[in-house]
């Protein structure tokens, strides 16, 4: 295919303000891309490679400002380049004011002389350009890309110029790719994308449907090496999971960052939630996954920075270490990354993206010979024995808990429903303490389960009981705190004078016949004790009412 047709099916596109048009537009230029096709699908998207590719053409602005001058002509320079950018804000539309193709003497630099540019000539050229490294390699650059505008008309340069600073921009997503190539090649868009997103290659998917078909397309599999999107996180709560899935996977949210681990049996590759190889900046992450694991996987887990005594680091901190280039090994000296896998998207030969997840989980368990790197996956179907975890997560200086549904399939790229990120408190209340219950066995001398009430004119009236969200280190705390106020007691129940206020998060207020204050506070936990607040000063039933109102937050 010519580049003046790829650029002409460019400006249609973008001049085209129906969604539904442009799908259409685009289904037929893939469908006449003839062996152009991969090329052409990427460039549509504005990519030279595919995603999972982590080439880059690393083309700064000025060296595109510098080829455009000299492709231009002797009267233009860089700086002009640059002042026509900031009249038109659009580098497309600066390549396009200029004529090209007057140089000649200089186009030798071109294989192809100053003769119409295909597609493919434009990937050669930018592929090889991607390549070039070390001394003289910007020059080189430079000489390329003005080899290619030498040869472009004021539309194709348009185009290019975009395509190469990566601002392609045409209004062609990823969606309406995947809904053309379905329509081009007469396949259901369902396997498509499934396609895309195991192989995350537009490319090599569009070629595939046309040649193979449906079938073809259920053929592509994970490629250990090659990274898959991540699957992503919604927020959500304890109660909405539970109500939702009846049972709730739940893990310690770790603050870290992103890794996909690749091992092929040899070599471990890694990659950041960006899909970008993260190999070298994680020594340490490497020889953990070479000792503890010996058939070919691709894990997904999360990196965490610690210091000497296994505690986490705030995730700037790893954050650091993913970007650090040189000095690698000092990097490692002051601050060390630990591995913590949570998923297995594949095992020994097998795909299990459609597993569900605990069996995800057991296989993950199975092919890692270190429990220390795998996350503990517990379900659980009571939302006190999921706050238990969090309060163990917290205590542990990680960031909280994640929900996952335990059936769920591993969705690519997707925020769905099926992970949930605990959300954090948005509201507390501070509520009085107005009884206790004495704690069982080891804690028979502990009180506990402290019931809580809101201020109603002089009254007081229950609104809940929380147990959760206090150490045992803090029950004695609080048992030294109210005991003085101990007004009754009946077996293990206690009656409690108001004196002490516990500030406490919860999810959800709901109507309820079960406390006097006709509300109750769902997944109520412990924050601290409001040392500076007396019951008098605590909330009242009115601004309950009101965020009930408001649903409960
Ligand atoms: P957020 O970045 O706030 O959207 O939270 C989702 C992120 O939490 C994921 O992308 C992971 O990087 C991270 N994360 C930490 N621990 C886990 C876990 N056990 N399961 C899944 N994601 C986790």
């Amino acid at each position: 295919m010519e580049f003046a047709a790829f650029a002409d099916t460019a400006a249609t596109v973008e001049d085209e303000p129906a969604d539904l048009e442009i799908r259409t537009i685009v289904a037929d230029a893939l469908a006449d891309a003839g062996s152009d096709l991969p090329t052409v699908t990427r460039f549509l998207l504005g990519r030279v490679f595919p995603a999972h590719d982590s080439r880059t053409l690393d083309i700064g602005p000025q060296l595109l400002y510098e080829a455009l001058a000299r492709a231009a002509g002797q009267n233009v320079s860089a700086d002009d380049v640059e002042t026509r950018l900031a009249e038109t804000g659009e580098i497309g539309e600066v390549a396009a004011s200029y004529e090209f193709g007057g140089q000649q003497g200089l186009a030798a630099f071109s294989a192809g002389g100053t003769e119409g540019l295909a597609v493919a000539d434009v990937e050669d050229d930018l592929r090889s350009l991607a390549a070039a490294e070390g001394a003289g390699s910007q020059e080189t650059k430079l000489d390329t890309l003005f080899g290619l505008f030498n040869r472009c008309e004021s539309a194709e340069a348009k185009y290019l110029a975009r395509l190469v600073l990566s601002e392609m921009r045409l209004g062609v997503g990823e969606g309406t790719v995947r809904d053309a190539i379905a329509e081009a090649f007469d396949v259901p868009v369902e396997d498509v994308q499934r396609a895309l997103q195991v192989s995350n290659d537009y490319g090599h998917v569009a070629t595939t449907a046309r040649e193979e078909g449906a079938s073809g397309l259920a053929d592509i599999t994970l490629t250990v090496g090659r990274p898959v999107q991540a699957m992503l996180a919604q927020t959500g709560t304890v109660t909405g999971a539970l109500e939702d899935w009846g049972e709730a996977g739940v893990e310690i949210k770790y603050d870290g960052a992103r890794v996909q681990v690749h091992y092929d049996g040899e070599a471990v590759s890694l990659y950041s939630r960006n899909m970008e190889e993260v190999t070298d900046p994680l020594p340490e992450v490497v020889e953990t996954v070479e000792s503890v694991v010996d058939v070919p996987v691709i894990l997904d887990g999360e990196v965490v920075a610690v210091d000497d005594d296994g505690t986490p680091l705030p995730f700037q901190q790893v954050l650091r270490r993913f970007r650090r280039k040189h000095d690698v090994a000092r990097a490692r000296e002051d601050v060390s990354v630990r591995l913590h896998a949570f998923d297995c998207l594949h095992a020994d030969g097998e795909d299990l993206l459609d597993a569900p997840l605990a069996t995800r989980h057991e296989r993950l368990a199975s092919v890692v010979d270190d429990e220390s790197v795998v996350s503990t996956l517990q379900v659980h179907d009571d939302a006190e024995a999921i706050e238990a975890v969090e309060t163990d997560a917290l205590a542990g200086g990680h960031e909280g808990i994640m929900l996952k549904q335990p059936e769920a399939a591993y969705t690519p790229g997707k925020r769905g429903q099926d992970w949930r990120k605990r959300k954090p408190d948005v509201e507390t209340l501070d509520l009085v303490v107005t009884g206790a219950e004495w704690g069982e066995g080891r804690r028979a001398s502990l009180l506990g389960t402290f019931e809580l009430s809101v201020r109603a004119g002089e009254a007081y009236e229950t609104i809940g009981k929380v147990a959760t969200g206090i150490t045992d280190e803090q029950l004695e705390e609080l048992t030294d705190l109210l005991s003085p106020h101990i007004r009754n007691e009946d077996g293990t129940a206690v009656d409690i004078a108001p004196a002490v206020v516990f500030e406490v998060g919860y999810e959800e207020i709901q109507t309820s016949p079960t406390y006097s204050s006709g509300y109750a506070l769902r997944f109520p936990r412990f924050v601290t004790v409001r040392e500076d607040k007396e019951p008098a000063t605590a909330d009242t039933l009115e601004r309950v009412k009101r965020l009930a109102g408001e649903g409960g937050r």
